[in-house]
């Protein structure tokens, strides 16, 4: 529309300044008026008097102001839907017929955080994503499904977004049609359902041995246990009585976590004498067979008065911990367990170190997290489930606090937790 005006306009100017031949300056005037979109007078030029002249002038100013209006109200439209669709949660992004960025709104950042100064670009080269180029013809087309889930494959990091998109007429009156996507991060939803595959498939790893081991010992036991002798019974029984334990122990493991998981999983907090609290546990462990060749001392600090915690969850983290010194270092080694306040920061410290063989540097990382174990064997063969200090970790961040482990190889591992002495409600 904008170019047949522009030419029945020139059509005219070309009428005009053969007409009014050396009515330059008129003539002047009217191109300046046409290119600025300004309207302009006809009493201006005397010498191109007449009643041409001043239809002529009429027509003219008329068309552009329409124009005028039309361009205004082009412009006003975008900058409408601009404004709307700024403050939406969901990325909206909005191109041209060739793919031209003609609107992107701030949640498109968010997920996008390097898509700067992106208006005007073509969308193949802020987003790389063929799969994405793919929907964007599909929708053209009318053949894309509702919603589609794209994977944008960033240098450091994968984005899951799933789009659903649209053609709307082009708002500046031209033939061909945009298309408006609106984009919805599901990042973290993916990442958790990723989690979730990788822990079921883990648990059922680690199901999967034990009764291995229990029903072939049963069924041989079934099948043959009239001509076994008793040393062999007793030692099958024995095997099948072991690796119950290990599903028992499995079994617990995975309850605690999955109750501190849970979204109401909340601390029964009281108040606690942990000096107290640490000495009795670690007496009980003195008292054990199974630390009989471990030396087992505390350190604990004086200034450390009633707490308000969690205890039987505390004491769980001092189990698992203490438990870990005896099951990883061999006997005769020396454990420490100590607690020391830290008035400035408002927290108490509780360490567990020992001087073992320690843990190699490139598993520290990776030593809390659920079913990790730096010498797996190692750590089934002593009834490790590989969840121990997950929970530990767990209980820690419920208090408000946080866990830390050091540790290096020949030397000894500590690991120390921090709890707020004056717990958030
Ligand atoms: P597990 O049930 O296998 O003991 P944890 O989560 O408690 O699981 O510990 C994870 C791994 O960390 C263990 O398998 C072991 O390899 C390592 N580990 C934990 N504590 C110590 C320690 N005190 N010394 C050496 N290695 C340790």
């Amino acid at each position: 529309m904008l170019e047949a005006v522009l030419v029945l306009l020139a059509v005219a100017l070309v009428w005009t300044s053969v007409k009014l031949a050396g009515h330059r300056r008129a003539v002047r005037t009217v191109r300046e008026a046409l290119v600025q979109r300004q309207t302009f007078l006809r009493h201006e030029h005397p010498g191109a008097a007449g009643k041409d002249w001043i239809d002529f002038c009429e027509t003219s100013n008329d068309l552009i102001e329409k124009l005028t209006k039309l361009e205004t109200a082009q412009t006003s439209q975008l900058a409408q839907l601009d404004a709307t669709l700024g403050s939406l949660k969901e990325a909206v992004l909005v191109v041209d017929s060739h793919n031209h960025i003609l609107l992107a709104n701030s949640s498109l950042q968010d997920i996008f955080p390097r898509a700067t100064e992106i208006i005007d670009q073509r969308l193949e080269v802020v987003l790389h994503s063929v799969t994405f180029l793919n929907y964007v013809d599909a929708v053209r087309k009318g053949t894309a499904e509702p919603y589609h889930e794209i994977e944008f494959v960033e240098t450091d990091e994968t984005r899951w977004v799933e789009v659903t998109g649209t053609t709307i007429p082009a708002l500046d009156g031209a033939s061909g049609q945009w298309a408006l996507f609106v984009l919805h991060d599901v990042t973290r939803q993916k990442r958790l359902e990723r989690m979730r595959k990788e822990f079921v498939a883990n648990v059922s790893h680690e199901l999967r041995t034990p009764l291995a081991v229990i029903k072939g010992y049963i069924e041989t036991l079934v099948d043959g246990h009239q001509d076994m002798d008793l040393a062999d019974r007793t030692r099958f029984l024995n095997t099948v009585q072991r690796h119950t334990e290990r599903l028992n122990s499995l079994l617990d493991d995975l309850l605690t976590l999955s109750r501190l998981e849970s979204s109401n999983s909340a601390l029964e907090r009281e108040s606690v004498e942990l000096r107290a609290m640490i000495l009795s546990i670690v007496e009980d462990y003195r008292n054990r067979p199974d630390a009989a060749e471990h030396k087992v001392i505390t350190q604990l600090d004086s200034a450390i008065n009633r707490l308000i915690l969690d205890p039987l969850k505390v004491t769980q983290v001092l189990n698992n911990l203490i438990d870990n010194a005896l099951k990883y270092t061999p006997a005769g080694s020396g454990i420490t367990v100590g607690a020391e306040l830290h008035p400035a920061e408002a927290e108490v410290e509780i360490r567990v170190s020992d001087d073992g063989p320690g843990i190699p540097e490139a598993d520290l990382p990776h030593i809390f997290e659920r079913f990790y174990r730096v010498e797996k064997g190692r750590s089934r063969e002593r009834g490790g489930t590989g969840l121990g200090l997950s929970i530990v970790k767990h209980i820690a961040t419920l208090h408000g606090g946080r866990v830390q482990v050091e540790s290096t190889l020949g030397e000894g591992t500590t690991f120390r937790i921090w709890i707020p002495t004056h717990p958030k409600q």
